[in-house]
């Protein structure tokens, strides 16, 4: 049981050193120590249960303020520690100081740590379970630091009316470190949602719940303890800070809820029944570490600055009257089965013995009234019942009492009477109602932050809207003037196409024209060609004329040539029978003579004949030249024609061209007026009611592009269809033309060909003329040559005689070579036969061994190509086997990375959920996760726990 002296507040006095800017300004140090537990302010002494001189380290105030604390709340009791004082007097350096440095480290994280290795040496029998909570009070709004959605919580009071701070994070922790990570996001949540973290935390009480709650799996004896360490606002004056407007507002709410605290704690000191816990949620939070079941710690926070010294002389005094109030403190306990049994027993027993009183009383009673004395021994003995009674009762509780209601725990109120009893559960009632409105409050409030979120959202739309109508407004008036452009751009096309259409009226015209011209020459070129026909036909008659004209001459020189001879055969009789008869010479030379006359005549009128064919081949030259100079002209002429027509095809396709590029532009540029005409209607109109006429008219708009478009198109297809049958007619043109100078080539080729013929003739004739001269010579020269003649032949004879005795003598000779050669000669025959055999053969041999070299080379190849298949076919064997290892081996790595991955994420995951889903894990003394400050005493002893429980375990 608590004893009484920790029943009180405990105060605690804590002095800072002077900063540097009191130093520079000169300050004077203040306070005076008068032992360890007064300080005095000029002269006036202040006492407390310990005060602390300046120069005090973290280290030494934890161990003379809250370690005992730790122990308590391990025990089942409650605790708090408060930090009460001016701004900058210390506060935070008490409760928090530097979170990760382990000399500057305030109490909290001191705590912490201190929690975990009291935990990890306590009875491996215990089981804790411990969460954390961090939250903020503001303007009298609870802000939950672990969960920053959840900023206005309400207070909520439990079965046993006991308040707690409803609907806020409670993190499950396991070690030191989740509770300074813990601690680490609230603040840090903290300081993110403000501008100055300094003013701020000046203004608003910061308090960290630590609820450790533990088991004993033997005597399933389960105890809980909460801690709260409350860093509390400035307690200084307005009016020092100069505050203004809102901020004034503030700093008396501010104020509000620590003279709620002050009025709480003058209420308790002077023993008053009624506290304001519920004129502030701080106070109602810490209703239970103000007088209630709770030991309580405040540690008053002094400067030591002159400049200071009002508002540290009223700290002081705040804290003198902290000193008074007194707690009752009782064991935070659930009675096991086994206890609830016992007290059921105990209570029975006390039922019987005033059960029996009551029959007692009764049997004296009646004694009384049918008129009997009843003699003083024989009395009830009211004293002896009593205590019969309270021994009972002595038992009962000494047995550990059950957790006494809340009201009778308050000091002051004393519920003696029926009233009272009355007023106390009216009162619960009002203030139940209280909390439902809080909690209404609560919701309401963050309904409106919804709602103003909302509104931000809309008025963010509302504008986003405007903009894209300021948008929509210039894109229309772009249309617009879009459309102008277009519209203008339209007219243009059109007139280029009205000018299109007479240039092609005009070009086709002229198409006409050449066309009708093309088909007077092609006419003229008949009559050429046909005059040409006639032309040739001349020559082939002159042709013949010439081919008789020669027979003729031929025949003649035949004939000349025989007669020739004959004279040359009579001459030669005439040399041999000249003795005979010379009459008969002088006969003969007038034959010849005759003949020479005639053959004369006959030479002149040949040449006469020659020259007038020589004439007329002059002429018919002359007409060649004539036609071929014509033929040029008609060619040229021909080419002209065909170099226009192929322009004029050329212009023609390029206005072809032009005319469907215009056509484009103009179908393009009707539809965009169609479509910019249907948006600026459907822009002037007003959008929400005249929708429906906008499609409309678009519809109408659409409709008459429609018949527009159509009218349009048929008109090109007949454009085109003549367009088309104009091309066809070029074509059959082209045609003719082609055909018409293939004739003329064909034309030309004969000519060419003809006036080959007609020089090989003049030729000929010149070569006549000239055999013609030469017989004239050759019958001058006639005479001479009978004479060598005669001579000649003598000289013959001569020859003859000569050869043919030659000859003989060489026939004779070359048979006597004969003989002689064949002898050997059949033998060498013999052998060279029978060598040729062999030769064959050999050969034959050779050859098919050839052919089946040829044979096995080419097999060659077809093995080399199956060896090559086969080899190829092995290495893709290999590299797929080589692939799928490698597919397998990366499988497998990216398997273990992911699984890797999918632990990494669950461990996080894990950790996040604790915070959330609020899965107790269970702390076991002897279970150390990683706890560095354990004393090596208890580590050694833990470790040794750790062996026989991972035996265990294992086992
Ligand atoms: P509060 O929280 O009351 O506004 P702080 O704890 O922030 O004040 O202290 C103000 C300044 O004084 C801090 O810089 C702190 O380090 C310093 N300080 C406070 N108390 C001590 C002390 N006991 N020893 C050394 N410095 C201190
Ligand atoms: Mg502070």
């Amino acid at each position: 049981m608590a004893d009484p002296a920790e029943t009180t507040i405990k105060v605690v006095c804590r002095f800072r050193p002077l900063n540097r800017a009191e130093v520079a300004r000169g300050d004077k140090y203040i306070p005076k120590f008068q032992g360890e537990d007064c300080v005095a302010i000029a002269g006036k002494p202040y006492y407390f249960d310990r005060v602390f001189q300046s120069n005090t380290t973290q280290e030494q105030f934890y161990n003379a303020v809250a370690q005992k604390i730790v122990r308590d709340v391990l025990e089942g009791y409650n605790g708090t520690i408060f930090a009460y004082g001016q701004t900058s007097s210390g506060k935070t350096h008490t409760m928090e100081g530097k979170l990760h440095d382990p000399d500057m480290m305030g109490i909290t994280p001191r705590i912490v740590q201190d929690i975990f290795n009291y935990i990890y040496s306590m009875d491996e029998n215990l089981e804790f379970h411990i969460k954390v909570s961090y939250f903020e009070v503001y303007l009298d709004k609870i802000k939950d630091l672990l969960d920053v959605t959840k900023t206005n919580l309400s207070v909520h009071e439990d079965k046993n009316r006991v308040p707690y701070v409803k609907g806020c994070t409670e993190r499950f922790v396991c070690s030191p470190e989740e509770v300074m990570e813990a601690i680490d996001e609230g603040k840090n949540s903290r300081s993110v949602a403000v501008t100055n973290m300094n003013e701020h935390s000046s203004r608003s009480h910061s308090i960290f719940l630590i609820n450790i709650k533990q088991e004993n799996s033997q005597t399933e004896q389960k105890l809980t303890g909460k801690l709260y360490l409350v860093d509390l606002a400035g307690s200084e004056k307005v009016g020092k800070t100069g505050a203004e407007g809102t901020v004034l507002d503030e700093a008396k709410m501010i104020n509000k809820s620590l003279s709620a605290l002050g009025n709480v704690i003058s209420a308790l000191a002077e023993g008053s029944s009624y506290v304001p816990y519920r004129d502030s949620k701080m106070t109602r939070i810490l209703q239970d570490s103000l007088g209630g079941n709770c030991r309580t710690t405040m540690v008053i926070c002094c400067s030591p600055s002159s400049f200071n010294d009002a508002e540290t002389r009223s700290t002081l005094l705040f804290g003198q009257r902290a000193k008074t109030i007194k707690n009752n403190v009782t064991l935070n306990v659930e009675l096991t089965a086994e206890q609830w049994k016992k007290k059921w027993e105990k209570e029975k027993e006390k039922n019987k013995t005033l059960k029996n009183t009551i029959t007692l009383l009764e049997a004296e009673i009646n004694r009384w009234r049918s008129g009997e004395s009843v003699p003083a021994e024989e009395q009830f003995d009211k004293e002896k019942a009593t205590a019969e009674v309270q021994a009972l009762d002595t038992a009962l509780n000494n047995d550990k009492a059950t957790p006494q209601p809340a009201l009778s725990t308050l000091p002051g109120v004393i519920i003696t009477e029926v009233g009272k009893e009355q007023y106390g559960a009216e009162m619960g009632k009002l203030y139940k109602e209280l909390d439902d409105k809080d909690e209404e409050i609560n919701q309401q409030s963050q309904l409106v932050e919804t709602l103003k979120q909302q509104m931000l959202d809309q008025e963010e739309l509302l504008s986003s809207s405007r903009r894209d109508h300021d948008t929509l407004q210039t894109e229309l008036n772009r249309l617009l003037a879009e459309n102008e452009a277009s519209k203008e751009e339209v007219k243009e096309v059109l007139q280029a196409l009205e000018e299109l259409a007479v240039n092609y009226d005009q070009k086709s015209q002229e198409v006409e024209d050449k066309a009708r011209e093309f088909e007077a020459l092609s006419e003229e070129l008949n009559q050429k060609s046909s005059s040409l026909a006639s032309i040739d036909s001349e020559l082939q008659k002159l042709k013949e004329m010439t081919l008789h004209q020669r027979k003729r001459v031929t025949e003649m020189m035949s004939s000349l040539l025989k007669d020739l001879a004959e004279i040359g055969i009579a001459v030669g009789s005439n040399d041999i029978k000249q003795q005979e008869s010379s009459g008969l010479i002088d006969e003969e030379f007038t034959v010849a003579r005759l003949y020479i006359s005639k053959m004369k005549s006959e030479v002149k009128s040949l040449v006469k004949r020659s020259k007038q064919l020589e004439s007329t081949r002059a002429e018919s030259s002359q007409k060649m030249e004539q036609t071929e100079m014509e033929l040029t002209a008609c060619q040229l002429r021909i080419s002209q024609y065909e170099a226009k027509i192929k322009s004029l095809t050329e212009s023609l396709q390029n206005l072809e061209q032009k005319k469907r590029q215009l056509e484009e532009n103009v179908d393009s540029l009707n539809e965009e007026i169609v479509r910019v005409k249907a948006q600026e209607k459907v822009s002037t109109m007003d959008k929400k009611d005249e929708i429906q006429s906008a499609t409309e008219v678009k519809d109408a708009v659409e409709k008459q592009i429609l018949s527009h478009r159509e009218a349009h198109q048929r008109q090109i297809s007949s454009l085109r269809d003549e367009l088309d049958t104009k091309e066809k007619l070029i074509t059959e043109l082209q045609d003719l033309n082609q055909k018409v100078m293939l004739e003329q080539e064909r034309l030309r080729v004969e000519h060419e060909k003809l006036k080959a013929a007609d020089q090989e003739k003049s030729r000929q004739l010149q070569e006549l003329t000239v055999q013609q001269d030469r017989q004239e010579q050759a019958r001058q020269d006639l005479k001479g040559l009978e004479e060598t003649v005669a001579r000649e032949l003598q000289t013959l004879h001569n020859l003859r005689r000569l050869f043919v005795q030659d000859l003989s003598t060489r026939v004779k000779k070359n048979a006597k070579i004969d003989s002689e050669d064949t002898d050997g000669s059949a033998a060498q025959k013999q052998k060279i036969s029978f060598l040729e055999n062999n030769l064959e053969q050999l050969t034959q041999v050779h050859k098919q061994l050839l052919r089946d070299n040829a044979d096995l080379r080419s097999e060659i190849p077809k093995m080399e190509r199956r060896l090559r298949a086969t080899a190829e076919r092995v290495k893709a064997l290999e590299a797929a086997l080589k692939e799928a290892k490698e597919n397998a081996a990366r499988d497998q790595k990216r398997y273990q990375q992911e699984m890797e991955r999918i632990k990494d994420t669950v461990k996080p995951k894990n950790m996040g959920r604790r915070a959330s889903a609020q899965i107790a894990k269970p702390i076991r003394p002897g279970q150390l996760p990683g706890a560095p400050l354990i004393p090596g005493f208890i580590r050694s002893s833990l470790i040794q726990n750790n062996i026989k429980e991972g035996g265990n375990e294992s086992s």
